[in-house]
């Protein structure tokens, strides 16, 4: 809803034209896909006064591939990330077919995901697990920081007025990546606990690991404990062992309607179980248990 003294809707054509107004209309509400603001008008009644629509800037739809990392523009949406994940890092495909439905993937964008900040988004953890860069624009001034650093509190970004996303690269690099998403309905419903693995094992050692979740705190949160306690050691059972108790020291969850914070805690650790069963190839999957 827009009041009828609402100034009309701004749609720039270019990230150009859109930076030069923002910055003069800091307290305006972006619009991309719509799939979060919608709610707030539908559910919230709200008026959104002074809008932009993103959705014509066909520069921040783009998808740039280097030898060195992908480029994904802030409009690029999450139906089209999952395509062009299913070759490179087909865990998170997997795991993004379970975002919304075919309809919210088709609208809803990366910049979208990021800039609302949700605690249960479901493209940063899996971003920050690949080493993610976001990259902010105000004006003509252009910054890159850590995607983990952008999520500062619940629901407060390192984003200052008249800024946005303009884009997001992830190095490239060999796909080690694993996505577990945990939520009460298989489809259509938002992430309990998402977590998500990007370790590297070299000799039967962990060399790197990344690992990052949300559900688990106010924000999207690496789990640094946790990787501190993998890295440099031997990738085997004893290991995940000794690393449970990490997640304790990386996570204090909340309870809430979804899960209560006991729950979401021991999910966390099973999500590392899993992934060392999967490496040994024993089966987890719900439908290969069945009898
Ligand atoms: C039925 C349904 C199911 C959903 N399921 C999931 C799910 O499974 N997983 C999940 O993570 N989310 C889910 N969502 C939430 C939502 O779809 C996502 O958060 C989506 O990525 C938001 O993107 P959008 O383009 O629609 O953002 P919008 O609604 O347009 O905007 C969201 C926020 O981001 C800001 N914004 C948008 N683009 C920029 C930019 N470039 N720079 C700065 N600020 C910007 C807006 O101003 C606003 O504050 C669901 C929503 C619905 C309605």
């Amino acid at each position: 809803r827009r009041g009828a003294d609402s100034p009309p809707a701004f749609r720039p054509a270019t990230a150009d034209a859109l930076a030069a107004w923002y910055e003069t209309h800091p307290d305006a509400t972006l619009i991309a896909g719509a799939t979060d603001i919608g709610l707030w008008v539908t559910k919230g009644l709200q008026d959104l006064g002074q809008v932009a629509f993103l959705s014509g800037c066909a520069d921040l739809t783009r998808i740039e591939v280097t030898e060195t990392e992908i480029r994904l523009g802030a409009g690029v949406t999450i139906a089209r990330l999952r395509e062009m994940m299913r070759a490179r890092h087909p865990h998170f495909a997997r795991m993004l077919t379970r975002f919304g439905s075919a309809q919210v993937r088709a609208a809803a964008t990366l910049g979208g995901n990021i800039a609302n900040g949700s605690p249960i988004g479901d493209s940063p953890p899996a971003l920050i697990a690949l080493g993610a860069t976001l990259h902010l624009r105000q004006g003509a001034r252009r910054r890159s920081l850590p995607l983990e650093d952008f999520f500062l509190d619940y629901r407060k970004q390192d984003r200052a007025p008249g800024e946005f996303v303009e884009a997001v690269t992830i190095p490239r690099q060999p796909d080690n990546l694993r996505c577990y998403k945990l939520s009460k309905r298989r489809d259509q419903d938002i992430s309990a606990v998402l977590g998500c693995f990007n370790l590297t094992v070299r000799a039967g050692r962990v060399e790197t690991a990344r690992i990052a979740f949300g559900g688990m705190a106010g924000i999207p949160k690496r789990a640094r404990a946790v990787e501190a306690a993998l890295t440099g050691q031997p990738f085997a059972q004893a290991t995940i062992e000794a690393a449970l108790p990490a997640f304790a020291s990386d996570f204090q969850p909340m309870s809430d309607m979804r899960a209560s914070a006991g729950y979401r805690l021991r999910a966390a650790e099973n999500m590392l179980w899993r992934l060392w069963h999967e490496s040994r190839n024993d089966p987890t999957d719900i439908d290969e248990l069945a009898p």
